[in-house]
């Protein structure tokens, strides 16, 4: 199944979000008459199998499923993956591909954690995947490209884009700072050379909330379509891609099809983080504290969207201005996404990480406030939402397991237990930087969380889970 004159975007990383996001943009493309460039679709690991076996029964094409906030679904059968490499245990397919001088552009969603960055985004070079992969194996990123490129180095040595699509801040530079770091651990002089003249890393913004995908979909694909589809996706039908306009070997003219391409991510990455992935974390914390275990179910709630909205509104939007992006938009439509009921995304996965997202998601705006003179009291509301969840977890009284890639459980248990844990957590300079050592951030704290306690007290409301939860 290859496309004859073509040029070639190999993507690695056949997951949901690849294909209810860069496939979908290269299938519009496509749509409008624009078929130069194909999607090549591999899988470093072999738990996509299952899935490029049915991609290639059904000639790589499959149905996405799109819904509004409104509920209207929308079907349609995406035709930009022509080819599907064949996984293999060595890659072999995957390193033919990548060295085919058709390929220009090598995109991947490997998941934030297939970076192996510890908390200073440096390349963690004891973990056994990169220690493996530094002997010569292909576990990771790093050794699969490893693989590729040195056989594209070899075969002709033709520039190419090494594109990041997985959710990470600056995810360009920090892929590459990452894979750099790898090569010269692997002491591959020449390919290390090579990759710093011949590609490229633009960093990118991806948005899409795209679920994993649920049995219930196929039927409703062959109601609405008449396509019995073995490999259905669904997502939002929001969705945004904002990409740096950096690219080695030529690029689809993704502006064509609502792609902002664009010098720096920078404000796009911002605006995000602060106003979708900070707000959601407080929708999830909020709405786990009165017994929700629903992100759209916790939006609907109107103290809880308050919440959010005053944070963005007093705090984030003063903070980041000012912008390319219409901030009050751009956070009302966040705020109607995160209330889409047939996204039915869970607290307990967006609650997630609590301790890693407290200093990169809300410090930055606690500081930035005080430093233009302010006191951030909407954005305190976050960290005391934080807190008092935190003291939940302590008593076991979470509804569900939270899973926290910084947890040191003992440690925190132990700083719980005090009767100063407020104090102790509003001075502690991983989560807070120098404000940890603000008096007054320390007062506000206190106060916010005081304001809450009562809230977080109230009866707890009836759930309108399904079976699934
Ligand atoms: P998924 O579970 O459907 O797919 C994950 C893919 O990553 C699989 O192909 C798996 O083999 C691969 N993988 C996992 N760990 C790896 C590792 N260490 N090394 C190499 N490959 C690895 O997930 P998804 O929904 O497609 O999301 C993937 C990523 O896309 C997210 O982690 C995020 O960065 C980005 N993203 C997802 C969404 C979303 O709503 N799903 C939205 C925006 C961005």
């Amino acid at each position: 199944m290859t496309a004859s004159t073509h040029s070639v975007w190999m993507h690695i990383g056949a997951g949901s979000f690849h294909r209810a996001h860069q496939a979908w943009y290269l299938h519009r493309l496509r749509e409008q008459g624009d078929s130069e460039w194909h999607i090549a679709l591999s899988n470093i690991r072999d738990d996509a199998v299952p899935l490029l076996t049915s991609l290639t029964a059904q000639k790589g094409e499959y149905v996405l499923e799109t819904v509004t906030p409104e509920g209207d679904r929308a079907y349609e059968k995406i035709r930009s993956i022509r080819t599907i490499v064949p996984w293999d245990a060595e890659l072999k397919a995957m390193v033919a591909q990548g060295a085919d001088a058709a390929t220009r552009v090598i995109a991947f969603t490997v998941t934030e954690s297939g970076y192996y960055l510890d908390n200073n985004h440096q390349l963690d070079a004891q973990h056994p995947d990169i220690q493996a992969d530094v002997k010569g194996e292909a576990r990771t990123l790093y050794g699969a490209l490893t693989r590729v490129l040195l056989a594209r180095m070899a075969a002709h040595g033709n520039p190419v884009t090494l594109l990041n699509c997985d959710n990470l801040r600056h995810n360009g530079e920090r892929f590459r700072q990452g894979f750099l770091t790898f090569l010269s651990l692997r002491k591959e002089e020449a390919l290390c050379a090579w990759v710093r003249d011949q590609t490229t890393s633009p960093n990118t913004m991806v948005d899409r909330i795209t679920p994993r995908p649920t049995a219930d979909i196929a039927p409703r694909v062959l109601k609405a379509t008449g396509f019995r589809d073995s490999a259905p996706v669904m997502a939002e039908s929001f969705i945004q891609w904002v990409i740096e306009d950096d690219f080695a070997a030529g690029r689809p003219a993704l502006e064509h099809v609502g792609v902002e391409m664009v010098k720096s991510v920078l404000p796009w990455e911002e605006a995000k983080i602060r106003i979708l992935n900070a707000s959601h974390s407080c929708i999830a914390w909020a709405g786990t504290l009165v017994g929700q275990l629903c992100i759209h179910q916790s939006t609907q709630t109107p103290e809880i969207k308050e919440m959010a909205w005053e944070y963005v509104t007093q705090d984030v939007i003063p903070s980041l201005l000012p912008s390319p992006l219409n901030l009050e938009e751009y956070r009302d439509v966040v705020l109607a996404r995160f209330a889409n009921p047939w996204i039915r995304d869970t607290n307990q996965r967006v609650a997630a990480d609590g301790l890693s997202k407290i200093p990169g998601f809300i410090t930055p705006t606690l500081m930035e406030r005080y430093a233009s003179g302010e006191t951030p009291r909407a954005t305190a509301v976050l960290p005391a939402l934080f807190f008092l969840f935190l003291q939940r977890w302590h008593v076991d009284a979470l509804p569900y397991a939270y899973q926290d890639g910084a947890l040191n459980a003992p440690e925190l248990h132990a700083l719980l237990s005090q009767d100063d844990a407020l104090a102790r957590f509003a001075s502690d300079e991983t989560l807070f930087g120098p404000l940890a050592h603000k008096a007054e951030f320390a007062t506000l704290l206190q106060n916010t969380v005081a304001g809450l306690s009562e809230w977080a007290k109230l009866p707890q409301p009836v759930n309108d889970l399904g079976a699934d939860y």
